[in-house]
């Protein structure tokens, strides 16, 4: 039986990976912050409460995964923060907060998710084509876009760090409808979980370090 771990699946894509891992027979542990396990719990899953921001609540996440021998493990946890246009900055407040979930809590959580893999497993951060630094054209989202290419270098760094141990990848869901694409994105949240869990399910050794759209397109740096 397959073993899924899925970090920040209260709702939209990480909930969604949830629900369709348990569908395909799976064995999932999520976390959520807050009260927000119910949701995944009624799926059937193992949910424990965990805030990625939180040092001393990420930390608990090492002994909870020991011996689980996880085949995958997805941080899914993000924040779009303010949709600031062009060059105004963000404010010291909402940089930390960005920051501190889509950036620190991914270089607190990916050891221990990591720690939790089989030899050979799936390590995977939710990055955006946003991030990309090589394929950009728009400036909305200054904060965010910096976050998620911040999160791809530590995604990088960890592929180099797990060479030979896991297979380490940076997704891009597409554009999906959730409180975070809003409601006018091309694709369902799940239309977008079956295709990453398509890519995901068909990774080699080539794609190891790699960012990759829902079709499993290589997305530039
Ligand atoms: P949502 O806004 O719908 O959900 C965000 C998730 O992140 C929620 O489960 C939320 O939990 C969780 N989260 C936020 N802060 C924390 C925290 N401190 N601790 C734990 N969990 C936290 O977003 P999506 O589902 O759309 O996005 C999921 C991922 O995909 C994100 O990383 C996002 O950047 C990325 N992505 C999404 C795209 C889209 O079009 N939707 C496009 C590209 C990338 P809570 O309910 O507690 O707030």
């Amino acid at each position: 039986m397959q073993k899924v771990l899925v970090i920040g699946a209260s709702r939209g894509i990480g909930l969604e990976f949830v629900r369709q891992y348990r569908e395909a027979g799976a064995q999932v542990w999520a976390t959520a912050r807050g009260e927000h396990c119910a949701a995944v719990q009624a799926l059937g899953a193992t949910c424990w409460e965990l805030d990625v921001a939180d040092a001393t609540s990420a930390s608990s996440l090492s002994w909870r995964l020991d011996g689980l021998n996880l085949d995958a493990a997805i941080y899914c946890a993000g924040l779009y923060g303010p949709d600031t246009a062009g060059l105004e900055p963000p404010t010291q407040a909402d940089f930390d907060t960005v920051m501190h979930v889509n950036v620190l809590g991914a270089m607190r959580l990916l050891p221990a998710m990591a720690e939790g893999l089989k030899p050979g497993g799936t390590l995977a951060v939710l990055s955006s084509v946003m991030a990309s630094i090589g394929g950009r054209s728009s400036t909305s989202g200054w904060l965010y876009r910096a976050s998620k290419a911040a999160l791809n270098s530590v995604l990088k760094d960890a592929a180099l760090a797990l060479q030979g141990r896991a297979l380490c990848v940076a997704l891009h869901p597409g554009w999906v409808r959730t409180d975070m694409g809003g409601p006018a994105a091309s694709l369902s949240v799940q239309d977008s979980v079956a295709a990453q869990r398509r890519v995901l399910a068909g990774l080699t050794a080539q794609d190891h370090g790699g960012f990759l759209g829902p079709q499993g397109e290589a997305i530039p740096w």
